[in-house]
């Protein structure tokens, strides 16, 4: 079984990373700007190590449960020099009570979205010793139930979280709105992207696209991709 488990993966990765490549080459872009983050969430961790084995090294998971406990049973996939290992993405709404735990095992938070967030993890990543890179969540819609820091908020929480010791913010990250045309959703993200770079110049990536709509967020100067059953299939339950 786990053997066709793994031609399925390949044949879902191979076919992800042709589209990249399709969207890169119409966008007039290089293909080695963008990552593939590839969401795990609700499939279980043998489905992480076979695309570990498969050269997947970005992973992303959306609640805490279950990525903590993916990131236990997968602990050897990280040597101990950290070189090549698994970095785990944190993609999903995030509880404060939650923000320290994540800051234990993620390498990525790209749903940081409320200054609540901030000390909480700032403080795990300093107890974990290590320095944690954060995209700043922003809402299209101003939607408080999609997630997002509204356009009106958003430097003030970027400036907090570059002002946090542990944190590194890294850039801006959305979710298209639900039956959006995602072309305009992302040029409105990548405004307000730039307008964060202006300010915080480090901050130049920007975290868009997902299975259904990769090659406007390719068009629209995405670098991280966050794509799940585009690789994997359909999730079993919402994630
Ligand atoms: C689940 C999820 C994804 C991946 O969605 P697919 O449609 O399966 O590619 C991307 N981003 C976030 C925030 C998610 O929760």
């Amino acid at each position: 079984m786990s053997a066709s488990r793994r031609q399925q993966l390949e044949e879902g990765l191979a076919a992800v990373r042709a589209r990249i490549d399709a969207a890169a080459q119409a966008a007039g872009r290089e293909p080695a700007g963008l990552t593939l983050v590839v969401v795990t969430k609700t499939f279980p961790a043998s489905d992480v190590r076979l695309l570990h084995g498969l050269g997947v090294r970005e992973v992303g998971e959306s609640r805490d449960q279950e990525a903590s406990a993916k990131a236990a049973e997968l602990a050897d996939l990280i040597p101990p020099d950290g070189l090549d290992g698994l970095r785990w993405h944190f993609v999903g709404r995030l509880q404060s009570n939650k923000a320290r735990s994540v800051a234990g095992y993620a390498h990525v938070v790209h749903s940081l979205d409320r200054p609540s967030l901030v000390a909480p993890l700032g403080r795990g990543a300093r107890e974990a010793g290590r320095e944690l890179a954060c995209f700043v969540q922003v809402s299209l819609d101003d939607d408080p139930g999609r997630g997002g820091v509204p356009g009106t908020g958003l430097d003030a929480l970027a400036d907090a979280v570059a002002a946090e010791e542990g944190l590194r913010l890294v850039g801006a990250m959305a979710v298209a709105p639900q039956g959006a045309d995602p072309d305009s959703a992302f040029a409105r993200l990548r405004g307000l992207a730039d307008r964060l770079r202006e300010r915080h110049p480090g901050a130049d990536r920007v975290s868009a696209g997902m299975s259904g709509d990769l090659e406007a967020a390719v068009r629209h100067g995405a670098t991280h991709l966050r794509v799940g059953s585009a690789v994997l299939g359909n999730r079993p339950h919402p994630g």
